[in-house]
């Protein structure tokens, strides 16, 4: 009788494994990111391939750098208020969880 396979590779792929392919952590992943968005830094194959591979910073990505390309188009480069783009964040997250 042939036991059924266990299917190895279905949700398991996002559990805390150890950094094997020169991926990055989250943690590591939203450390630079910011400075991505920024250009402060380039971003390395690694960061690159972290958010191809994991959606909640992919997410993160793309709103954080949306905020900041309309924040920059508003105010022509200057400098942002403080606490803005965290107010604006969670407008949008209250209308995204309704
Ligand atoms: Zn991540």
């Amino acid at each position: 009788m042939e036991s059924e396979k266990l299917p190895e590779n279905s949700d398991a792929h996002h559990e805390h494994s150890s950094n094997c392919n020169g991926t990055i952590t989250c943690k590591d992943c939203l450390d630079v990111l910011d400075m991505v968005i920024d250009q402060e830094e380039s971003p390395t194959e690694a960061f690159k391939q972290h958010l191809k591979d994991c959606l909640p910073c992919l997410e993160k990505y793309n709103l954080d750098k949306a905020i900041k390309e309309i924040l920059h188009k508003r105010c022509n480069h200057q400098e942002l208020p403080p606490g803005l783009v965290d107010s604006i964040k969670l407008r949008i997250f209250d209308n995204a969880g309704s």
